[in-house]
């Protein structure tokens, strides 16, 4: 087995939120290289465009010396083979994202039986925190700031500002 593998943690990350950032903390710390992959789905409708995204992780996670964040489209099992990686990363914060996850891990599996999905909690604090609840405070005009990284307040500020 390669040692030097990264372990892929994807997502829409529309934007990014503390609890995305608990989660690349955790992982940085277990295994020797993250590749962030950012979800470039054009079925889904972002609020972010992918290069926003990609640069606000970006900015969010400078000074993670084995953090990488890149972008990728199609399928996730795809993409794993493609960069040779077999770890998955997901964040699990309550009893709701379960049935979601747990579908999604064994249908990568079956996709990609070398696959083994990770899931990671996040301090108590991040249990309630999502991407739409954070979207949602900014666009009623509440501040985000203790929610998200400074760099995504100013953006959800800029974004939300004439509502
Ligand atoms: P996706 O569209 O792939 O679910 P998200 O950006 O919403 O993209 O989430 C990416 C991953 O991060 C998922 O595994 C999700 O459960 C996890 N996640 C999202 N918010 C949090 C949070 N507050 N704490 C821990 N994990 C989280």
């Amino acid at each position: 087995m390669d040692r030097n593998f990264s372990a892929v943690y994807p997502g829409s990350f529309d934007p990014p939120t503390n609890g995305h950032l608990d989660i690349i903390t955790r992982a940085s710390n277990l295994f020797p290289n993250i590749i962030v992959a950012v979800t470039d789905n054009v079925n889904k409708r972002h609020t972010f465009a992918l290069q926003e995204r990609i640069d606000l992780l970006r900015k969010s996670t400078k000074y993670f010396k084995n953090v990488e964040v890149l972008s990728f489209s199609g399928l996730l099992a795809d993409y794993l083979k493609k960069i040779n990686s077999f770890v998955l990363i997901r964040g699990l914060r309550a009893l709701s994202d379960f049935e979601y996850e747990f579908q999604m891990a064994l249908m990568n599996r079956k996709l990609n039986k070398k696959i083994e999905t990770i899931f990671l909690t996040p301090d108590q604090s991040y249990t309630f925190l999502s991407s739409s609840m954070v979207k949602e405070i900014a666009m009623l005009g509440g501040s985000a700031k203790t929610f998200v990284p400074k760099c995504v307040e100013l953006e959800l500020k800029k974004r939300f500002r004439n509502r």
